[in-house]
């Protein structure tokens, strides 16, 4: 009995030097050294399929505008579905009138990176492989290491010191082996990088393979389907490695490419990143066409301790090409927002989420955001992952 597997219907197109390659074994970035990028020259996305996606769950009802063919399984925890809900209370006090915030702590592992490491462990695993590993600010390592125990495959993932211990601890729950190291994410990369050859395990680094930056392009897919193929006016996002930044738009690319959404209806995108870390804030008030790596990077908000994007290029193509800006919060500011939502809204924001919030305060009062605009913020991760103890009055 033979069974033919369908063949990836896909193509890989360099985001730096436009070569074309098809997707064989296990890609990792192109021969220039830069990100590849997913091209689907052979899909045709009819309207009907519109309708098909309301009555399937989760990222994988895209599966169309995904990197997997019809007969192939994907590795999944139900990840996606977040709620879009809307702020009431906080949104009128900061005196906004459309004001969103894009959930994702309900994800597996309580973070939006569960989107991300689906799709990259899914094609990995399809192509053989049995060992990963992966340098994290904190978050890409709890998703990589359910992913991989739900793969049956082993992964060693190298995290700083400085990382919260609940979330340290949610890596090791889940059987990977941690490996603690002095420094920040890029020390880890360079870890990682050395260890992956070593042991001939596979890389799941941001941008370091094609498919991580898929399975975030469903943010954009989801929130375009969740108020009805109508985009907001702005998004503003969390950005480190920039993965979700990057994928949204390429979503909406996608989405209008189909005809979808409204071509040149696009949001405004904003990166928001903490004062502690800002390479892209730096390289977009330069007006410059790369990120240059940020000495000693410092903040709580770990996901936004990304010294050097490797996608820095994306990123700030993305902020042009929209209109959008790139702006920095002070960490003393995040509390504060982690605090006021949790009470008015019932949302645990993470340092993260709570940046945005700060962003379309700061950025609504420097005249880039109009308050009575669709405005979309973005809770990255849930504020849990970031508490290592509780405090209760009296105690
Ligand atoms: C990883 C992470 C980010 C940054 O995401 P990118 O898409 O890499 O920019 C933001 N917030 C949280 C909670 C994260 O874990």
């Amino acid at each position: 009995m033979t069974r033919h597997a369908l063949s990836p219907d896909w193509q890989l197109e360099c985001s730096a030097c436009g070569k074309t390659d098809p997707p064989d074994g296990l890609p990792t970035v192109c021969g220039c050294g830069l990100p590849w990028l997913v091209r689907y020259p052979e899909r045709s996305w009819h309207q009907e399929l519109k309708t098909g996606l309301l009555a399937r769950r989760g990222m994988w009802r895209f599966r169309e505008f995904l990197p997997i063919t019809a007969d192939e399984t994907p590795v999944t925890l139900g990840e996606g579905d977040t709620p879009l809900l809307r702020l009431g209370q906080s949104a009128r006090r900061l005196g906004f009138s459309d004001l969103w915030m894009k959930d994702e702590a309900s994800n597996p592992t309580g973070s939006f990176k569960a989107r991300g490491l689906s799709a990259a462990v899914t094609r990995a695993r399809l192509a053989g492989v049995t060992s990963f590993t992966l340098p994290t600010a904190g978050n890409a390592g709890v998703a990589a290491s359910a992913y991989c125990a739900r793969a049956g495959a082993r992964v060693r993932v190298f995290a700083p010191r400085t990382t919260p211990a609940t979330i340290l601890t949610q890596i090791v729950t889940y059987g990977a082996e941690l490996v603690l190291l002095e420094g920040h994410i890029g020390d880890c990369g360079r870890a990682a990088k050395a260890w992956a050859a070593e042991s001939n395990s596979f890389d799941l680094s941001t941008l370091r393979e094609p498919y991580r930056i898929e399975g975030k392009k469903t943010l954009g897919l989801e929130l375009a389907l969740q108020h009805d193929w109508r985009l907001p006016d702005a998004i503003i996002y969390p950005t480190g490695g920039g993965t979700g930044l990057i994928g949204m738009w390429k979503a909406f690319e996608e989405l209008a490419h189909a005809g979808w959404v409204e071509e040149g209806k696009f949001p405004k995108m904003f990166s928001v990143q903490s004062a502690g870390c800002a390479p892209v804030v730096e390289a977009f008030e330069h007006g410059a066409t790369d990120c240059a790596p940020w000495p000693d990077p410092a903040t709580r908000a770990s996901g936004l301790r990304v010294p050097h994007p490797l996608g820095g290029r994306l990123i700030l193509e993305a902020l042009g090409e929209s209109g959008g800006a790139a702006v920095a919060v002070g960490d003393e500011r995040l509390e504060e927002f982690e605090r006021s939502l949790a009470r008015e809204e019932g949302i645990d924001l993470s340092p993260e989420g709570a940046a945005t919030v700060a962003a379309a305060v700061d950025l609504e009062a420097r005249g880039l955001l109009d308050r009575h605009q669709r405005i979309v913020l973005f809770n990255t991760g849930a504020g849990w992952l970031y508490r290592d103890a509780v405090s209760l009055p009296g105690s």
